[in-house]
């Protein structure tokens, strides 16, 4: 699939005269892949953590983000590819709009495919993705180290598992307990800031 029908299922959810959000469609040129994460106030709290593949934004909804500490098994729902550009995205979707609440970015950066075959071998991002077992190494400003994104059911309801890997980096920094407290590392604003700068001085 290529990156422009990936994001069929992201422009029917939003309706971009309403949403700031971007709409997608630049290609990235660029080596390194990139991956975000987002703290999204919505319905319900949770972190979007997205790996650049193909020229999108593979992208699991995480409710309480990922974890330093190789115990924690995160819970990892996928969600629909987003455009490369929505790595950029902080602001505030309309109440009403798809995905309404507030966004900021808290933390970005670089990563590196670690994922193997069976007899250590290693295999493209994407297909270690299909296969349902992903290995990576973040190159973040808060995230470092090896983690694994593994899916644990298929089918309606698919869900993965996000856990970090047992290595120099473990038990660092992960997720926040409390995201309301939480920096984005692009502007240094919190979840209120950011709902605050969008309505403007009063
Ligand atoms: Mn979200």
């Amino acid at each position: 699939m290529s990156a422009r029908d990936s994001l069929t299922e992201y422009r029917r959810k939003r309706d971009f005269s309403r949403t700031r959000e971007p709409r997608g469609g630049a290609a990235r040129p660029g080596d390194e892949p990139v991956f975000v994460v987002q703290i999204h106030d919505a319905r319900t709290m949770h972190f979007d953590f997205r790996l650049e593949v193909d020229g999108t934004l593979k992208s699991w909804a995480v409710p309480k983000g990922p974890s330093a500490d190789p115990h924690d098994k995160r819970l990892a729902m996928p969600t629909e590819d987003h455009p490369m550009e929505y790595r950029e995205f902080e602001g505030v979707i309309a109440a009403g709009e798809y995905g309404g609440g507030t966004v900021i970015v808290w933390d970005e950066g670089g990563y590196r495919n670690l994922s193997k075959d069976r007899v250590g071998r290693e295999i493209p991002f994407a297909e270690a993705l299909r296969e349902g077992h992903a290995s990576f190494w973040l190159d973040g400003a808060k995230l470092h180290g090896g983690y694994a994104l593994t899916r644990f059911h298929e089918g309606d309801g698919e869900a993965w598992l996000l856990v970090k890997r047992d290595d120099a980096a473990a038990g660092r920094s992960g997720a926040p307990s409390n995201p309301a407290r939480a920096r984005s590392v692009r502007s240094g604003r919190t979840l209120r800031q950011v709902e605050s700068d969008a309505v403007g001085p009063s």
